[in-house]
């Protein structure tokens, strides 16, 4: 909580009374309100256009493909993947605008983190043609966990790191296995974070204010999702950075 404000004491020194704090919540929370209506309200309105988009995509495509059109036929079919992406997207922010703190829900399965890695391998190696994304040998280790929401983890943070670091740099991935959990780790070579604000970027919204970030697109939820995840696992996230030096994002979960 960030507590503004003035803690009154008697002689004995007990607290009398404290001035600010509770305001300052309230305040704080009618504006995260403010921006769930947006965007629950935004993106409920871009989901109806979509939807009749991607219908008329399908019957053009199937027209062409009737008449042998393949070039028209595959074109519309990439459009197709990027409008099924796009709804993707506007789901995940209804979903978080939905959320409230300790609320989201986990689906435990067991799966081996090694065919985990190689998925998240395949949809991310490609992720910029800029950067070298680096992925470790993983060994076999059964997890019992939210298979696609710790894969959704990974990507985010992934594409924050290739995001957030200039062209020709490097993005490597660890995974270290201790003796009850394994911890993975992201590291970039990019702008950094300041320690103030290392403190904050979890939160929901929040985003670095700066000269670089200006021209970096984002709605400050991607961590925020990442941190609701990992903690409704019962694990940890956390980031360790250098302002100018790079970034590394580590997430430490129990394996059985
Ligand atoms: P978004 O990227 O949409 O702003 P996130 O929740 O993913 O939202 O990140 C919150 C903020 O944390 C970002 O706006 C950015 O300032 C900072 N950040 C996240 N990842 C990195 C990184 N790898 N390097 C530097 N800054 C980062």
């Amino acid at each position: 909580v960030r507590a503004k404000g003035q803690a009154y004491f008697d002689l004995t020194g007990k607290a009398l009374s404290l001035n600010g704090t509770l305001q300052d919540i309230t305040e704080r929370k009618r504006e995260e309100e403010r921006k769930d209506d947006f965007i629950a309200m935004a993106s409920h309105e871009l989901k109806t256009p979509l939807t009749s988009m991607s219908a008329y995509i399908q019957l053009v495509r199937k027209r062409a493909l009737k008449e042998d059109n393949s070039f028209v036929a595959s074109a519309l079919e990439k459009a197709e993947q990027q409008a099924a992406k796009m709804a993707t997207m506007i789901n995940g922010f209804l979903n978080v605008s939905r959320l409230e703190s300790g609320k989201i829900y986990i689906e435990r399965t067991v799966f081996d983190l090694a065919t985990l890695f190689q998925e998240v391998k395949q949809d991310y190696a490609a992720l910029s043609a800029h950067h070298e994304i680096f992925f470790p040998q993983v060994p076999h280790l059964h997890l019992h966990a939210d298979r696609e929401k710790i894969g959704q983890v990974m990507g985010n943070l992934i594409s924050n790191a290739v995001k957030y670091s200039p062209s020709g740099s490097k993005v490597e991935i660890s995974c270290e296995v201790k003796e009850t959990e394994v911890e993975v780790g992201i590291k970039d070579n990019g702008m950094g974070i300041m320690e103030e604000d290392q403190q904050h970027i979890f939160e929901r919204y929040y985003r670095v204010k700066g000269r670089q970030m200006s021209d970096i697109g984002g709605f400050g939820v991607g961590l925020y999702l990442c941190s609701e995840i990992i903690q409704a696992h019962g694990g940890r996230i956390s980031v360790s950075s250098e302002l100018g030096k790079g970034s590394t994002f580590s997430f430490a979960l129990k394996h059985h």
